[in-house]
């Protein structure tokens, strides 16, 4: 769901917010104060409903449940641009990846392109199968046809890895 939708008769919720603080390893979040200088690099700032700086500045005012359960929290690539650039070391991305455990332990639903994704790196171990391309002149071509070597998907390396992890646990 939208955060617009969410947030039209959100209140801030102080309790969740000091749950949601348990959850991270550092509360500098708190810090915060508003540089831009994590949205100013992400990534996935065109596909974000809201910015970096936003997230944590609704996360310290109680609005920990709406983010949540809001689809914004699954668009970020989780490239860490943020976590280097913020003075603060705030880490917008800590605080996205806190809220998608809470999302997913509150079975929030979870956009069907990003279950996708995570189904075919258990399937195959990349996030991304390897694609025919298109020309302007609508030829098609694999990697076959380019010349290019064949890919050996790293699925049984992937899951001994995964395992091991889930185990550790
Ligand atoms: S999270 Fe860090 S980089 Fe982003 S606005 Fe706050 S202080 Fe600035
Ligand atoms: S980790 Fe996420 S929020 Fe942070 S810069 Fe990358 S895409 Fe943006």
């Amino acid at each position: 769901m939208g955060l617009t939708d969410l947030m039209s008769m959100a209140k801030p919720n102080m309790d969740a917010r000091e749950n949601f603080l348990s959850k991270l390893s550092s509360r500098e979040f708190v810090n915060c104060f508003q540089c831009l200088k994590c949205t100013s690099g992400c990534t996935a700032l065109k596909l974000l409903e809201l910015k970096p700086h936003e997230i944590v500045k609704l996360v310290n005012l109680g609005f920990v449940d709406e983010l949540a359960s809001s689809d914004i929290i699954w668009t970020c690539v989780t490239c860490l641009k943020c976590v280097q650039r913020c003075p603060q070391k705030a880490s917008p991305y800590h605080i996205i990846m806190v809220l998608r455990n809470m999302a997913v332990e509150k079975e929030a639903q979870i956009p069907e392109e990003y279950l996708k994704t995570v189904s075919r790196i258990l399937e195959t171990g990349l996030a991304e199968a390897p694609q025919e391309v298109t020309t302007r002149k609508m030829e098609v071509f694999d990697r076959k046809s380019l010349n290019l070597p064949k890919i050996t998907f790293p699925r049984e390396s992937f899951q001994v890895a995964f395992m091991k992890i889930m185990e550790e646990k």
